[in-house]
């Protein structure tokens, strides 16, 4: 199986990556996966409510949510790389977790004018 982390293509069944250590086996990757799929939700919300709370006026709020939304987004990105999904799923969670950041950095920017 290809490493999720260096692309080295290891035999069958192998717990590390030969290449790089890489934890590789499936039940990490499926943890992996699940996890994305929350984080995803989980950014999408906050980016929501960071972008309304923030141009209702409540950049108190906005802020902070925005700035969580963005890292919650980032670290998403980089769980569905390392979880190896792939296809249509893979595209549903990238298009929810740019929705997610473009979100959470309007409520983030917009929040501070409105501080
Ligand atoms: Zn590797």
């Amino acid at each position: 199986m290809r490493c999720p982390n260096c692309g080295h293509e290891n035999p069958e069944g192998t717990l590390f990556c030969e290449e790089c250590d890489w934890r590789i086996d499936q039940a990490v990757r499926m943890k992996l996966g699940v996890n994305s799929v929350y984080l995803a939700y989980i950014s999408l919300a906050l980016g929501a409510v960071a972008a309304i709370a923030s141009f209702a006026g409540f950049g108190i709020a906005g802020v902070p949510l925005g700035a969580v939304g963005m890292f919650l987004g980032g670290y998403c990105l980089t769980a569905v790389r390392m979880s190896g999904i792939k296809g249509r799923v893979k595209t549903t969670l990238m298009v929810m977790v740019a929705v997610a950041i473009i979100l959470s950095i309007l409520g983030f920017i917009y929040g501070l004018t409105v501080l």
